[in-house]
This record gives structure tokens, sequence and C-alpha cells, in this order.
């Protein structure tokens, strides 16, 4: 296989540039790699759903699931009772 470079582009074998390389390898793939971001997707989203729906400690000393936490932060209880802490 010969390569040249041509100034902005490198050329592979006789007239394929990268970019219609890179098309062909997609064409080729296509199904392959369509599963795989379809499935790293799905794996994807379980995992950031389960961190939301973990609970955590906020600051206030609740126990709040982590995707309740910014509201919470804006309620009362967690405002009166980092009131009591700060007078510590
Ligand atoms: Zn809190």
């Amino acid at each position: 296989m010969e390569q040249k470079t041509d100034g902005t582009k490198v050329v592979i074998g006789r007239c394929e540039t990268i970019e219609e390389y890179r098309k062909k390898y997609y064409q080729k793939n296509k199904e392959k790699l369509n599963a795989y971001s379809k499935e790293w997707r799905i794996k994807n989203k379980e995992h950031i759903y389960a961190q939301l729906n973990q609970r955590v400690r906020c600051e206030c000393g609740l126990s709040v699931k982590h995707r309740r936490l910014r509201e919470h932060r804006k309620c009362s209880r967690h405002i009166n009772r980092m009131k009591i802490i700060d007078q510590y």
C-alpha cells in the first residue's frame, strides 16, 4: 500500500482519503458500532439513574436522594438545620 501526502490529506492506496476510508469503515461496521453505542447508552443510563436514586448525606445531617439534593438545599428544613449548625 502506497502512502503519500498531498498537503492537507494523507492518501491511502490509490485514491482513498482518510475520510473516505473512515466512511467505508463506518459503513462496514455500522451495525456493530451502532449496537455498541446503544449498549453504552443503556449501561450509562442505568448507572446514572442508580446514582441519582442513591441516598446521600447532606451537610445538614439528613439523608437525601441524590436527585433531590438540589431541591432539598432550598427547603426550609435544610435551611433551618444549617442555621443551627452555623451557631456552633
Ligand atoms: Zn440538607
